[in-house]
């Protein structure tokens, strides 16, 4: 799982700590020197590492923990509240319209797994008694279409598509349109990425935004994007204000630390974790469950 190797290094930092009775200033400055050090390893972002040691610092070098028994599970409290808060504090959920349908569109480059997404999340919804419609917007990756078909005709959730001739500006508004006819209250928007962010792409996913108006807007993120992942949110966030991110392949070995500061680029909740490439491995983003994983 990502996340291992940060794993590990805190629960040895954290170990050091545990035998003490006591904790002195210079202890706390070595154990948060080793934490900065494994999560720049991790490849958190250094902004993001930076501000993280900085409030965690001031908290542990409060009264508290100095006249605790127990100093080392003071720290870990305050490490795993803001390794939590880091991570978007409480569970973030889905949008839902007042009016239906909830118009949701898949933002992200080519690879990061929104087409896979975009099936697992109608799978997840119908569970739970919605009548979710996918719309096929990829019309340049040669099998996007097919793929959404395919994973659609799996799980029984019909796919809207025009084929690869018809802009998908047109699909997303005939696709919205077909859904308020049949009563399917989710509709779920797969869009092409490309491996770098590309000028006219990210105009044609504006206009699709712009024909649409969604309610959710994720940004689908492979964990093993490394630090350029920053950029891409960035610049995903300011054209498309979005509402919410999806790690995905968080079941890989991967450092994974790059998609922890994509919530603190943008500010946008983490709301899903995708762990394989099986449909039904979605899973609801806990950042509480999260950081007590990585912490152990
Ligand atoms: P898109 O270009 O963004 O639509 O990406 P796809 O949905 O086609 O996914 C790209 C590849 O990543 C496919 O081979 C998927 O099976 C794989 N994939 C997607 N999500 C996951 C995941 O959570 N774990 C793993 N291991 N593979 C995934």
């Amino acid at each position: 799982m990502a996340f291992e190797g940060l794993s590990t290094r805190l629960q040895n930092v954290f170990g050091k700590l545990r035998g003490r009775g006591k904790v002195t200033e210079d202890d706390i400055n070595d154990a948060m020197r080793e934490v900065r050090l494994a999560m720049l390893e991790a490849d958190v972002n250094f902004k993001v590492v930076k501000d993280f040691i900085g409030k965690v610092k001031e908290k542990a070098l409060g009264q508290e923990v100095q006249k605790s028994f127990t100093p080392a599970m003071v720290i870990i409290d305050i490490v795993n509240k803001e390794l939590t808060e880091l991570m978007g504090g409480t569970q973030s959920k889905l949008a839902k319209a007042n009016k239906p349908p909830t118009i949701v569109l898949m933002a992200g480059l080519q690879g990061a797994g929104k087409t896979t997404l975009s099936g697992k999340l109608a799978k997840l919804l119908q569970s739970q008694n919605h009548k979710p419609l996918l719309v096929a917007g990829d019309i340049y990756r040669p099998a996007a279409i097919k793929q959404l078909q395919v994973l659609g005709e799996q799980i029984g959730v019909p796919v809207f598509t025009l084929g690869d001739q018809v802009s998908p500006v047109e699909i997303a508004k005939q696709g919205v349109q077909l859904a308020k006819e049949q009563g399917n209250d989710y509709v779920l928007i797969d869009t092409a990425g490309r491996l770098q962010i590309d000028a006219e792409l990210m105009q044609e996913i504006k206009d699709i935004h712009i024909a649409v108006d969604p309610d959710e807007v994720l940004l689908v993120v492979d964990a093993m994007t490394g630090q350029e992942v920053v950029n891409v949110a960035q610049s995903f966030h300011e054209q498309l204000a979005l509402t919410g991110v999806v790690l995905t392949k968080l079941d890989g070995d991967t450092r994974g630390g790059a998609a922890l500061s994509v919530k603190a680029v943008t500010g946008c909740p983490i709301k899903f974790a995708s762990t394989g490439e099986k449909i039904d491995q979605l899973e609801a983003f806990h950042p509480d469950r999260m950081a007590s994983r990585i912490l152990g």
